[in-house]
Order: C-alpha cells, then structure tokens, then sequence
C-alpha cells in the first residue's frame, strides 16, 4: 500500500465512492476507509432465510428511539455501503425540488444550489450507473441536457396490464430509471431477488461495481476494510483535520492526508462528528452552527400490496413509478409525492417483517400480490435529531406532514382497486426507517445556520468535506442515491480546483 495519499475518504458508500472515484481519475491519490468488508458472492445472496430472517448482512449495530428503546436498524455495514442492498432506482430529484415547495404543514426549503447547477452531474451520475429509463408519461420530470445512457426496462405482461388500467383511470405510470447491467452485453438476468438483496452476479450497478472497484483499477486508490473511524482530530487552531483516528485489528492508530472527506451514512457521519468533541470544538466537528445531527429526514413511507384471486407471475417487478400526483392531485394543492413498485415481495420476506404470520399465508398472498411503496416528503424539523447517548447513537424524532402521504396511499389504493386488485394492505415504513436518512449536516451559505457550504466544504475546518445524504436541506419525495452521487461528483471537481489546482478530465 502507498504511503502517503491525499486524501482520505471515509465511507465506501456511494458518496465516498464517487469522490474516490472522481479523484482518482484526474490523478489524486486516495486512501479509502471502510469499517466492514466485501460482500461475498455466494448462494446466501439471494436466500430470503439468509437475508430476511437470519439478516445475515444487517450490521449488529443497536441503537435508541427517541424513548430510550433498542433497535437494531436496517443498515449494511460493508464496500459500497446500503446500495448492495439497494432497489436500483436512480432518480432525479424534480426541478421544483431545488427551490422552497410549500406544504399545508410547513415549508420545504430551497437549497443554495439549483437544478441547473447540478444537472451536468445527474448526466454523468447516470451515465456511471447505466441507468435505464424514459421520461415519457412523468409529468413531474425535470429538463435533462442529454438522453439516458440506456433504454427502460420492459415491464411483464401484468404489470403492463395494470398500468394500462391505471392510465384508463386517469393516472399516468412511467418508466422507474434502474441501475442494473442489463441488455445484450449485460449480465443482468431481471432476477426477483433484486430489492433489499445484493447480487450474485455482480449485476447491480452499485456503488463498489460501478465507483468503488473502477477507483481501484485506476491504481491511486487503496482501501482498508474492516477499519472504524473512531475520531477526527483537529489542529491546535481548530482549522484543520489533523488526522483520523482509526481502530483495526484491535489497534488504535492515526492516518493522515491534505483532505479529509467523510461519507458515513446521513446517521454515522453525525456520530463521527459529535464523538471527535474537544477543547477547540466543544459541540463536536464541524458544528460551530449546532446543526450537527437536526433536521433529520427519512421520507414518509408505506409499502401497498394489492391482492388479487388472479396469480402474479411477474419476476422482475420494479418498473413503474407513479408520479402524477408528485406536486398535487388537483383538489389537494400542495405535493402528494412518489410512488413505485417494489421488487416481487415473497412469502418469506412477509413473515420476516410480520410476527405470527403463517408461512402458508405469507406465500399465498405474496404469490397474488402487486406491490408498490410510496414516499411522501417529510420537513426539516430541527427537533428531530441524532445524538449521542452515552456513544450510543440516539434518533429522537416526530414525524411530520403526514396528511399528504396518506392522501396518497389512498389515492394508489384506490387505483390498484380498480386495477383488479380488490384488497389493498397498506403497512408504513415510519417507525426506525433509515433508508432514505438525510438532512443532518446541511449544506447552505450561511455559516450560521449551516455546517458546509455549497460544495460540502465544512465552513470550519477547511479540509473537511461531507458527502454523504446528510448535505440535503429537504428530503424531495424520491430516492436519494443518485443525488449523493450527482453532489459528490460535483464536490469532487469543486476539490480538484481548488485543493489540487487541476481540472477534471470529465468536464460535466
Ligand atoms: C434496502 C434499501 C433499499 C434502497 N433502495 C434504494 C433505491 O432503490 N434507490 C436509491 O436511490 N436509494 C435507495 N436506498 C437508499 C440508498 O441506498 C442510500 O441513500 C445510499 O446508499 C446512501 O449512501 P451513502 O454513501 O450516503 O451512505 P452508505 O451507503 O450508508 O455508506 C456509508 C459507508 O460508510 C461506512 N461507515 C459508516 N461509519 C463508518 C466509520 N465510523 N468508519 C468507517 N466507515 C464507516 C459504512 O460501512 C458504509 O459502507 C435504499 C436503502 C436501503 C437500505
Ligand atoms: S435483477 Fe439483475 S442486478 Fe438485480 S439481483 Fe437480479 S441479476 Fe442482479
């Protein structure tokens, strides 16, 4: 392993990935810390048993609500972050997104940068994850400078039919964009243990398939896994990161870079930032504005499942997004949000998230079922925090804007009613759900009431970059994941002119 790099990137998810990426490209040297390991390729990948109920790949984290109560959260602990386990939606954020949207219960602000600033980046992000899609049938799409780099994917007979049944109703279904290696060349296969599994295959278009390893190859990045960022340590004059504290291999040591750029998850970045407290910044790093860990956002989420005496025999089922009601359904004026299919559900995976379910039932429903989620935006409360309970990460929060969100599963409800699905179960994903966690270092001008600027630079510490989902002031009502890329990216060239005095290869 090199010696000296630098940079330091901590996190091997997709917002580390692609700043390791991107650096590595244009001739940065870059040392990337992941605290777990590669995820085997093996028959375990796809095992509902294994994934769902052992959830052999879950990290063995345990963590407080905001009443004091253990769980143990839905996070992956491994190269490439939560996108192994990820569906593969890769989705633009909306133009409207970027500014302030009004809601009945508050308001979504704007954000320091627009749709247009950041747009090149969605190209390129899209174009490192293949991404398949069409705009066609999404009134809510916003501009793009260039085509998808891959057509959609095709949906199975029913779920066609469906959409038809849908469109005849008025709603208008498109295109989901999806991240898979998928065509004449692809090794995709359009498995049905795709959402929520890792590929066997190497498949999926990931953040180690298609940002980690490609960094690798370039041959100026070195990875150590299995290495847990326990502290950054500031100079005396608090201006910059001196050096990271890690533990592996039962050792305590410290590493060293010009840069330091940390992309832990939205949760585990706080946490990184409030246990490197000291003299010089006593609220934690990075958080002179105190924002540190508030405004934490996850979405307002229900997974749908529309049961029909008819069987469902569609294998691959994550096609379709439903956005004709993302900013209103005509009598509601204020934005409903997002809905899309859900990878086939199966039995197993009912029983896993449903106590005293008989398997017998579980997989008969599942065998009838269309499945869907929808998500709603949640506002930026600065009460809903993460902190630190005796080094115990703590998620204290109250959700918020809920009526649009259920103004929403009702409306899908009652389409996939009409669709031939006559009974709808609806089960919301609010409790301890943080898939879609962001908000919690925001990025913003003023160093007042934020903690980065608007290339995630701290407004502090002058070497400190964070890219993870924690950049978002609003949560939009899409997932996240190519937006972390797309800012990342971006963030990437904004360091390379101005920390290494070079411009990217890949103008965006
Ligand atoms: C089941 C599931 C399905 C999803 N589906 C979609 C989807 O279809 N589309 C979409 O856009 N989004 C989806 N998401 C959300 C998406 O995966 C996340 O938004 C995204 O992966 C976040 O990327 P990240 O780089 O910010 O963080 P992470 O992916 O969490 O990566 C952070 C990395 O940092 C490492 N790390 C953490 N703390 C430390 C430390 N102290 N020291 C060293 N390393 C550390 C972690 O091990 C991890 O590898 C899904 C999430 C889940 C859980
Ligand atoms: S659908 Fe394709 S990318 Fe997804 S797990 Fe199956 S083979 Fe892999």
């Amino acid at each position: 392993m090199q010696r000296n790099h630098d940079v330091i990137v901590i996190g091997s998810g997709v917002g580390g990935g692609a700043v390791a990426r991107r650096l590595a490209e244009n001739g940065v040297s870059v040392l990337l810390l992941e605290r777990g390991d590669w995820v085997p390729r093996e028959a375990d990948n796809w095992s509902v048993g294994s994934v769902f109920h052992e959830k052999k790949y879950t990290a063995h984290d345990s963590w407080l609500d905001g009443r004091g109560e253990e769980f143990r959260p839905n996070i992956y602990y491994n190269v490439g972050g939560c996108t192994k386990f990820y569906g593969g939606s890769m989705i633009r954020f909306r133009e409207e997104d970027f500014g302030m949207l009004e809601h009945e219960e508050g308001t979504s602000p704007a954000w320091p940068i627009s749709y247009a600033d950041i747009e090149p980046y969605y190209c390129e992000a899209e174009s490192i994850f293949d991404v398949h899609g069409d705009d066609g049938g999404d009134p809510s799409a916003p501009w793009r400078s260039k085509p998808y780099p891959a057509p959609k994917l095709m949906s199975e007979p029913l779920v066609e039919r469906m959409a038809d049944t849908m469109r005849q109703h008025g709603a208008n279904t498109s295109a989901l964009p999806l991240a898979v290696d998928f065509g004449p060349k692809g090794h995709c296969i359009r498995c049905k243990t795709c959402d929520g599994f890792p590929c066997k295959l190497g498949a999926k278009n990931d953040a180690e398939t298609s940002l980690v390893r490609p960094a690798l190859e370039t041959g100026r990045v070195d990875i150590i896994t299995n290495c847990y960022v326990q502290r950054l340590l500031l100079s005396a004059d608090g201006k910059r990161i001196e050096g990271v504290e890690v533990k592996r291999n039962g050792q305590v040591e410290v590493l060293r870079a010009g840069v330091v750029v940390l992309s832990c998850g939205a949760i585990n970045s706080v946490a990184l930032l409030l246990r490197s407290a000291c003299d010089t910044a006593p609220e934690g790093v990075a958080n002179g504005s105190g924002v540190v860990g508030r405004h934490y956002m996850a979405h307002n989420q229900t997974a749908l499942m529309g049961l029909s005496f008819e069987k469902n025999d569609t294998v691959f089922q994550k096609t379709l997004a439903l956005n004709q009601y993302y900013f209103g359904d005509g009598e509601y004026r204020f934005p409903l949000g997002h809905a899309q299919m859900l990878g086939k559900l199966q039995g197993g995976m009912l029983s896993a998230n449903v106590p005293f379910l008989p398997k017998i039932v579980g997989s008969t429903m599942a065998q009838h079922s269309m499945d869907w989620i929808a998500f709603s935006e949640d506002l930026p409360d600065p009460e809903n925090r993460v902190v630190l309970r005796d080094g115990k990460i703590q998620l204290a929060i109250k959700r918020n804007n809920l009526k649009p969100h259920h103004r929403l599963v009702e409306k899908l409800t009652s389409l996939l009613k009409k669709a031939g699905y006559p009974i709808v179960l609806v089960k919301p994903l609010i409790r301890h759900s943080t898939s879609h966690q962001c908000g919690t270092v925001k990025f913003g001008t003023d160093p007042a009431t934020s903690a980065i600027d608007p290339y995630c630079r701290s407004h502090q510490h002058e070497n400190l970059f964070v890219v993870d989902a924690s950049f978002m002031p609003s949560s939009a009502a899409v997932n996240p994941a190519l937006t972390i890329v797309a800012q990342a990216l971006r963030a990437a060239d904004h360091m390379l002119k101005q920390d290494f005095r070079t411009t990217s290869q890949h103008v965006a």
